[in-house]
This record gives structure tokens, C-alpha cells and sequence, in this order.
């Protein structure tokens, strides 16, 4: 393997690591290895990283991890995490602010708080809102950017740029350009437009979504929300259930037995090898017993472990 000298900084506020262990920035809490890991303090530091690293550096950016997979070979150079406890919500202008390193849920309390309506389904994904944006995230009828007036998005070149829905090409849990090209630059901010609400039936909402949730997800289980997309007019979940899968298992992560779509690593010793073969497993079933191919809806990063 070849030794590259270690990138070198300077001006930067937050953490930077070496061969950083990645298991404990996604909610699966499997895999590998980051060559570095960078979790910076605020904006203005991200983008003096980003313009700092040399060009052909690649770069990864993690919210919450919890719609990721990271091989157990790890990840080849860099990797943000944006997701940050101080990140800012504020009101401006009638709209919703919030930083990309907020969590999900904490935007649905703020934005109910402010006697905003149709944010509480951002309660029950524990993901970021850079993760949100760039998922297009959504439960109960709501979807991100139904209610995105603009987004901010900084460059490799660290230069930061206003973009509106009107730049993207927006479906299911898909975020494209318009030209159908992956999305360019980082995810640093967003304004969402809410319509009005009232506080105590907003906050109401949210529990009520919540209770749901403990009832029908392994909640207390490493995982990462739906493994496939739902195919047109069925559920993933159905069609794994119809399969007998539920609970089946490889090494150690099982298909749940509460959400047939779900895999859980309930032992917390899965490798992420083990959610891989399962993930290939249960698309196989599926397709043999039913026709259906399902897509995975999880972004699966990094390299294998060769052993
Ligand atoms: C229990 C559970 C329930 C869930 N329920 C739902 C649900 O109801 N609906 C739903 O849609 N999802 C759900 N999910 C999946 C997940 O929470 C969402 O996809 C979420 O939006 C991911 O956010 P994240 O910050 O964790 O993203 P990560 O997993 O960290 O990243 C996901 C992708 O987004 C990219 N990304 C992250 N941040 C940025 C950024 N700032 N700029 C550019 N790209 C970025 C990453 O590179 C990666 O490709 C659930 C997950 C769990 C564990």
C-alpha cells in the first residue's frame, strides 16, 4: 500500500483525527475506519477544510449516520461530520433557519414552539437536516423539501452559494441537479417554510408520531430506518414479511422482527460485512419469490476488509 504524508491545516476550529473509527458517527454502529475525520466547529471551518484539501482528496460528508453503511475496510480520505448539539435554529423573515448540523427532531420541537405546522414528521427522523436535504427524508405524507425555501451549499473551493428547489430535481427520498447529476457541494443550511400552526396541536402531533413509532420500529436496536425504498404501490416491508424473513440472520445482524424492513445489529456486533450480505440476501428472496427488485434506500460507503 502506498504511504501518503498525513494533509496538514491551518486555521481550523474543531477536531481533526487520523485513522479515525467510524462505527460510533452511524446509527448502525458497524464498520470501518476514516483515513481522517474532520468535525468542525462551525461553517467558516468546513469551508477553510474543504478549500484546503488538495484536489484529488476524496471527501465524504456524515450527518448522523443513520442512514449509512461504512464498509469494514473504512473510508479512503476524508470524512465530515457536520453533525453538531450547537448548531443554530432561528426565525427570519417568517422562515425557519437551521444550521445542516442540526437534528431532525430538534427542528420539528423548534418549529412547533414557533406555531409552525406540518414539521412534526422531521420528529421521528433521527437524522440531520444536511442528511434530510440530501435524502429528501419523509414519513407520514411530510417530505423535506416540500418546505424548502432555499438551501446554502458550500464548494470544494470553499465558496458558499444559495440555491433554491428550483436547482434540483426533487422525488422520493432522491435529491438530483437538474441535469440529473448528483448533488455538488456540502449541505451547510436551510430555510423551510412552514405553514402557520398552533404550538400545543403541533407538540400534540409529535408525540402522537413518536408513540407510533416506538410501537412499529426496533427503536432500541442499532439500526438504520428502511433498508429499500418502497416500490410503486407496495411496501418493502410487506414484501420481506411475505418472504419469511423476518428475523433471519446473518453473523450478527437479523431482519426485525417488529419491521421487517429494518435490520438491526442487536448485539451491537455486527460487522457491517453482515448487514451487507443480509441486505443482498433478503434482495434476493424478494426477487426470486415475488419479481421484485428493491432497491436499497441506505447509502452503503467505503471499502470491503480484505482479509
Ligand atoms: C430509526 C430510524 C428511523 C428512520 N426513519 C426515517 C423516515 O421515516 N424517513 C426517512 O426518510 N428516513 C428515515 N430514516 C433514515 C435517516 O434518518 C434519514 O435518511 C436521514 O435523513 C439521514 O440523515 P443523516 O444526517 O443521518 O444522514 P447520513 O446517514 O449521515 O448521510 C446520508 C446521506 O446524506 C449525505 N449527507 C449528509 N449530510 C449532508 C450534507 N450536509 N450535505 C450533503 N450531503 C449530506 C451523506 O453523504 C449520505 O450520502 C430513519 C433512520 C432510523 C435509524
Amino acid at each position: 500500500m502506498m504511504m501518503h504524508e498525513p494533509l496538514q491545516f491551518t486555521g481550523l476550529r474543531g477536531t481533526l483525527a487520523r485513522d479515525a473509527p467510524l462505527a460510533r458517527y452511524t446509527s448502525w454502529r458497524a464498520g470501518g475506519r476514516a483515513d481522517a475525520l474532520f468535525v468542525p466547529a462551525g461553517r467558516d471551518d468546513l469551508a477553510a477544510f474543504m478549500r484546503q484539501l488538495p484536489p484529488h482528496e476524496p471527501l465524504t460528508v456524515l450527518g448522523l449516520g443513520s442512514n449509512t453503511l461504512v464498509r469494514d475496510g473504512g473510508v479512503r480520505g476524508s470524512v465530515v461530520v457536520l453533525h453538531d448539539p450547537g448548531a443554530a435554529l432561528a426565525i427570519a423573515d417568517g422562515l425557519v433557519y437551521a444550521d445542516a448540523g442540526v437534528a431532525c427532531p430538534k427542528l420539528a420541537r423548534f418549529a412547533a414552539l414557533h406555531d409552525c405546522a406540518d414539521a412534526e414528521f422531521l420528529a421521528g427522523i433521527p437524522g440531520t437536516v444536511g442528511g434530510a436535504l440530501a435524502m429528501n427524508a419523509g414519513c407520514y405524507g411530510g417530505e423535506t423539501w416540500r418546505f424548502v425555501a432555499r438551501v446554502e451549499v458550500v464548494q470544494r473551493d470553499g465558496r458558499f452559494e444559495v440555491r433554491t428547489p428550483a436547482d434540483y430535481a426533487i422525488g422520493y427520498r432522491s435529491v438530483l441537479r437538474r441535469d440529473g447529476a448528483a448533488p455538488d457541494g456540502v449541505f451547510t443550511a436551510a430555510w423551510f417554510r412552514f405553514p402557520p400552526g398552533v404550538a400545543r396541536q403541533a407538540r400534540a402531533r409529535i408525540k402522537e408520531l413518536l408513540a407510533k413509532r416506538i410501537a412499529t420500529q426496533p427503536l432500541g436496536l442499532p439500526n438504520a430506518g428502511s433498508v429499500f425504498r418502497n416500490p410503486d404501490g407496495d411496501h418493502a416491508a410487506r414484501l420481506i414479511e411475505a418472504c419469511e424473513l423476518k428475523g433471519f440472520t446473518i453473523g450478527g445482524a437479523s431482519v426485525s422482527e417488529k419491521q421487517a424492513n429494518f435490520i438491526v445489529n442487536a448485539a451491537g456486533r455486527a460487522s457491517a460485512a453482515d448487514i451487507e450480505a443480509l441486505i443482498t440476501h433478503v434482495r434476493k428472496t424478494v426477487r426470486e419469490r415475488t419479481g421484485i427488485d428493491l432497491e436499497p434506500e441506505v447509502r452503503i460507503i467505503g471499502e470491503r476488509r480484505h482479509e
